[in-house]
């Protein structure tokens, strides 16, 4: 079914998973059915009754396990109300102390607070919000005789990123270490590690990727990585040569006006996106991490 980029939606992409796709690129929340009940991957707050309604038209069952891919507020930020259904919280250790600590900052539980303010009376407790288990590496779970896959991928995102493979269903859930078409901020991200984090996903068999940003990708999950992979090396690259050339920060983004992925949506997040792989690479320059010839194999054709 077709979901609307403004509106969001609910998409139907592989034998009993859904996504929740958020209006304008929010987060993509996944939905996955089994014979011991439902399966939420990642949850925003600001967008309670869509996913509400999502889950309750595909299903009359409970969230059983809720799954966390990273700790940025639209990945996790309803696992209160998962918790008090009975669920299990689950995320990478990184990811699970991450917002342990988050939780123990009032300015955060404030900030999730106005992320929706209808709801914002039920976060009473911001315990509730950390989940309950923490791996370090990677888990193979059996939930209904289905073997599914979560692995921590390290710090490519965020520190902590997880990704959760259906193996049986051929569909991989990516978190933020995949965006598809839809531009993001990239505010903690290790640009290298990210590529190199995709090059290992476009290893794992699937037919359909469900990116943290953009729509699911049915059918060309290979693809959708390896596009996002070229974004990020395109992006590196020039950013390396505009800062070779001296050009500053603030003029990052005015100088990639029309570079090859600047169709993307969310247009209104590229120039904080490019200030951070700036950044990110400007400290490995300055420390000589690079070498003149890795630049140019770096950066591609
Ligand atoms: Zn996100």
């Amino acid at each position: 079914m077709a979901v609307d980029f403004v509106e969001g939606g609910v998409a139907d992409v592989a034998d009993g998973v859904f996504v929740y796709v958020g209006p304008e690129g929010d987060s993509n929340n996944g939905i996955v059915l089994t014979g011991e009940g439902t399966i939420s991957i990642d949850s925003f707050v600001k967008n309670y009754a869509g996913l509400t309604q999502a889950l309750e038209r595909v299903s009359d069952r409970p969230v059983r396990l809720a799954i966390n891919t990273h700790d940025d507020a639209d990945h996790f930020s309803m696992n209160h109300f998962f918790r008090r259904q009975g669920a299990m919280i689950i995320a990478s250790e990184v990811c699970r102390s991450r917002i342990e600590t988050k939780m123990g900052l009032a300015s955060w539980v404030e900030d999730l607070r106005k992320r929706n303010p209808a709801v914002a009376h039920e976060l009473t407790a911001p315990g509730e919000l950390v989940p309950h288990v923490g791996l370090e590496d990677r888990a193979t779970l059996r939930i209904a005789g289905e073997r599914i896959e979560l692995l921590h991928m390290g710090h490519g995102h965020c520190p902590g990123d997880l990704v959760v493979n259906f193996p049986e269903r051929g569909v991989l859930f990516a978190g933020d270490v995949l965006f598809a078409g839809v531009h993001g901020r990239l505010k903690t991200a290790d640009v290298d590690s990210l590529i190199a984090m995709l090059e290992r996903l476009a290893g794992i068999p699937c037919k359909t990727v469900v990116p943290g940003h953009g729509l699911p990708m049915k059918g060309v999950g290979r693809e959708a990585i390896e596009t996002y992979k070229d974004y990020l090396v395109v992006l590196r690259g020039r950013i390396t040569e505009l800062i070779s050339n001296g050009v500053t920060e603030d003029r990052v983004a005015a100088e990639l006006e029309g570079w090859k992925y600047a169709e993307w949506g969310r247009e209104q997040l590229f120039p904080v996106c490019a200030r951070h792989v700036y950044k990110d690479v400007a400290w490995r320059m300055r420390f000589s991490l690079y070498n003149e010839s890795q630049i140019m194999t770096r950066a591609g054709p």
